[in-house]
């Protein structure tokens, strides 16, 4: 099927994402306990924007290379030669997701790798496979021949492990744990090479300067931190806030984080759900504690909220340092450190000062310092005096442990494609 007909279905997802909008939301709160606010205005929204936007990308991705039949790009070899690439699908690629955000992970996956031809084995997360599996219904209603989409519920270390190490898998990606992430692609390096994309943890640095829109720095750190009960890969978990202005922001911080209604996810008012499950609701509360015996201060939350459920109240510590667990390890969780700094050298050395590299932030008004500190920072992201903002257009990933690959965008096609060099021998070249 050629790119402009894949563009036609993937098209026809997106209007079935949108026309099944109300049900994929409430499965989504169903299955993941997040807001059912979150899900309809957010997850939903993004979902579908994927999906529709991924086939211009796409197109223009071809064009750019210079292609009439969408794929070629000719090239002046030396001597009597005519040359031209093609871009040609990997094959068939194993997708492996994560509970966080179900949909919307399984649409950064789908999207591009069916843009760019490719055919798919996905596995969901063994929390969360409910909407993965109406999705895949979408798509047999969408047009998509049978046998191109295949959507596998499982566990990771069989269902998941399965797929890293089968023969006939030519690709896998892959969202989740550093540890996973490694089992991945050494279970590559194992089996037959295959290609393998990784989008790992983070432990983000957030950094505000005392001259930035103080209003505006306390409401994005809070979201970029709490949003979606604070289980996001890239969330700002490490606040470094310039000295001048630390005892304001921590402040109203506290007073921020005390206004989150938790409860009832399908209820309207409710900003924040209950944590994916027992396993990380113990791993966030013992990260607490490590917090509060290794002498930070923790000036609101720390504890379960409520009896039922597993709800976590936001929770805010200052007086972080660099070498508690809190600063170091990924919480997954309602949990903020606020630490404070003096100077751009000690902000450098201590912002890098991690295994990982997925995403940061800075707020400031001062545009030459936002990009100082936006080329200073190993990151795959930095955001600008704003948090979480994610586009099909925009490409995202991490450094160092974070993973390797880029997802959406141009460089997330690129990923879904091999470059064959087809080089043909003429009688004669006359220029
Ligand atoms: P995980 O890495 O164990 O699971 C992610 C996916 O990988 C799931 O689909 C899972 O079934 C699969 N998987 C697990 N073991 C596998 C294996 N051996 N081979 C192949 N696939 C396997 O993550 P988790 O247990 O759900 O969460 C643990 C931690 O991972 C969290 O606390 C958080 O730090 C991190 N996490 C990161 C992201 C992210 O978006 N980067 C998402 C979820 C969790």
């Amino acid at each position: 099927m050629d790119a402009s007909n894949r563009g036609v279905l993937l098209n026809r997802l997106a209007d079935l994402v949108e026309r099944d909008r109300v049900y994929l939301a409430s499965l989504e709160t169903l299955d993941n306990g997040k807001p059912y606010t979150a899900s309809y205005a957010l997850d939903l929204a993004l979902t579908a924007k994927v999906y529709r936007l991924i086939t211009p990308l796409q197109l223009e991705f071809m064009q750019r290379l210079n292609c009439k039949t969408a794929k070629e790009q000719s090239l002046a070899l030396q001597g009597d030669f005519l040359c031209f690439t093609r871009h040609e699908p990997v094959g068939v690629c194993g997708q492996i997701i994560p509970w966080n955000f179900p949909l919307l992970m399984q649409s950064w996956k789908l999207g591009p790798a069916l843009a760019a031809g490719n055919t798919i084995v996905m596995k969901p997360a063994e929390q969360t496979p409910l909407t993965a599996l109406h999705v895949a219904q979408l798509t047999a209603e969408a047009g998509f021949p049978p046998g191109v989409i295949n959507v596998v519920p499982g566990d990771g270390p069989t269902a998941g492990a399965a797929l890293a190490a089968h023969m006939d898998v030519d690709k896998v990606a892959f969202t989740g744990s550093t540890e996973v992430g490694s089992i991945i692609q050494k279970a590559s390096g194992e089996s037959n090479l295959k290609r393998v994309t990784l989008e790992l943890g983070g432990k983000s640095p957030n950094v505000v300067f005392a001259d930035a829109d103080m209003a505006q720095a306390v409401e994005m750190s809070h979201l970029g931190l709490f949003f979606n009960q604070g289980q996001c890969c890239c969330a700002g978990t490490r606040i470094f806030v310039e000295g001048k202005a630390y005892d304001e922001f921590v402040e109203r911080s506290v007073q921020r984080a005390k206004l989150s209604k938790l409860g009832d996810p399908f209820n309207m008012e409710t900003d924040q759900g209950p944590q994916i499950d027992e396993v990380q609701f113990d791993k966030i509360m013992e990260l607490i504690e490590s917090g509060r015996t290794e002498g930070a201060t923790m000036l609101t939350g720390g504890s379960r909220h409520g009896d039922r459920g597993f709800f976590i109240q936001p929770t805010v510590f200052a007086d972080v340092n660099d070498d508690m667990r809190i600063a170091k390890e990924e919480i997954f969780g309602p949990v903020m450190q606020i630490m404070r700094f003096d100077g751009m050298d000690e902000l450098y050395e201590r912002a890098n000062k991690t295994q990982y590299g997925l995403a940061a932030s800075v707020f400031t008004k001062d545009l030459d310092k936002a990009l100082m500190v936006a080329q200073g920072i190993r990151a795959g992201t930095v955001w600008v005096n704003c948090y979480d903002k994610f586009d099909a257009a925009a490409p995202f990933g991490g450094y160092k442990m974070s993973g390797f690959g880029r997802e959406l965008g141009e460089y997330g096609l690129h990923l879904y494609t091999e470059v064959k060099t087809v080089t043909i021998k003429v009688p004669q070249k006359n220029s």
